[in-house]
């Protein structure tokens, strides 16, 4: 049975009981109209921790004053069943004011990996989603917490506020959970019209077209793929590159050249819809030119 909690105090008294027993927590935070990749996130946790909490909290501070706030879909009665059937526990749903009641004034901002990619295109999106981390972790106090691959810059915010804040947290990634076309699951893909969904498979395209170029034709100058990614985007008609960045796996800087791990990253409006994704790169070998 899964059930759905609204408030901290109570979430807290479940936690408590739940520690007090040896049980481990895992916690799968998400803003709700879930899909596959949620589930994914969800049946790992548990599958590897006693009990799962799913925390569904459409985040305003993680929103820009021109984003889709107001739109973003909410589905919470089908939630609520994808959650059971992936083997979530606790459902946590609280409201705007439960977490940040009057007076709220305590932001993380988490310097340097949030300044390009998505921190440059969404300012203080990240210290949202920081400050959001930081408080369901303490709300939730789990010993592992999952969070998707898809979301690339997130994640590797994330484990950088639990190093720097030393939260006693274990940060697990998870593959993206991709449709049969190549599309990135998310929540905004319900934003597109038929006409646009077929054109969404740009950005996969481009990432793979990006990955054979370096891992097949040792291709290394990062302009160039860059390059023959925007001209594969460019056949969607309704398509506009927010950004296409290569960037060092961890400390997301620039790379000018591919020459060992690489992370690729796009963001790319479809009609009105910012999509984002990125893949894992690896060069190898001795022959690469420029
Ligand atoms: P969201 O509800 O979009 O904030 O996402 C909640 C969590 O689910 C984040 O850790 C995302 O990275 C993860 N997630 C979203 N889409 C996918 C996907 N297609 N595959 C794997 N994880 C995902």
């Amino acid at each position: 049975m899964t059930s759905k909690v609204a408030t901290v105090d109570e979430l807290r008294r479940r936690v408590r009981r739940w520690r007090k027993s040896g049980l481990s927590i895992g916690l799968v935070p998400t803003m709700g109209a879930l899909h596959e990749g949620h589930a994914s996130l969800i049946r790992r946790s548990a599958a590897e921790c006693d009990r799962t909490i799913v925390s569904i909290f459409i985040n305003p501070k993680q929103f820009g004053p021109r984003e889709d706030l107001a739109k973003y879909p909410r589905q919470l009665a089908f939630d609520m069943r994808l959650c059971a059937e992936a083997g979530a526990d606790v459902v946590f749903a609280p409201t705007a004011d439960e977490v940040y009641p009057c007076g709220f004034s305590t932001y993380v901002e988490v310097e340097g990996l949030t300044r390009g990619l998505c921190g440059a295109s969404r300012p203080g999106h990240f210290r949202g989603v920081a400050t959001v981390c930081a408080k369901l972790f303490g709300m939730a106090q789990p010993d592992r917490a999952y969070f998707g691959l898809k979301d690339y810059q997130q994640l590797q915010v994330i484990k950088r506020m639990v190093r720097d804040l030393n939260m006693p947290v274990t940060i697990v990634d998870c593959p993206t959970v991709r449709l049969s076309d190549g599309l990135a699951m998310s929540s905004r893909n319900k934003y597109l019209t038929g006409y646009e969904r077929k054109q969404a498979t740009v950005l996969y395209r481009a990432l793979v077209e990006a990955r054979r170029l370096v891992q097949s034709e040792g291709v290394r100058n990062s302009c160039a793929i860059v390059r023959a990614m925007k001209r594969i985007i460019s056949e969607a008609p309704a398509s506009r590159v927010d950004y296409i960045e290569i960037v060092h796996p961890e400390t997301l800087e620039p790379l000018r050249l591919v020459t060992g791990d690489a992370q690729i990253a796009l963001a790319v409006f479809i009609g009105k819809t910012r999509l984002i994704d990125n893949m894992r790169v690896v060069a190898t070998g001795v022959k690469p030119y420029a």
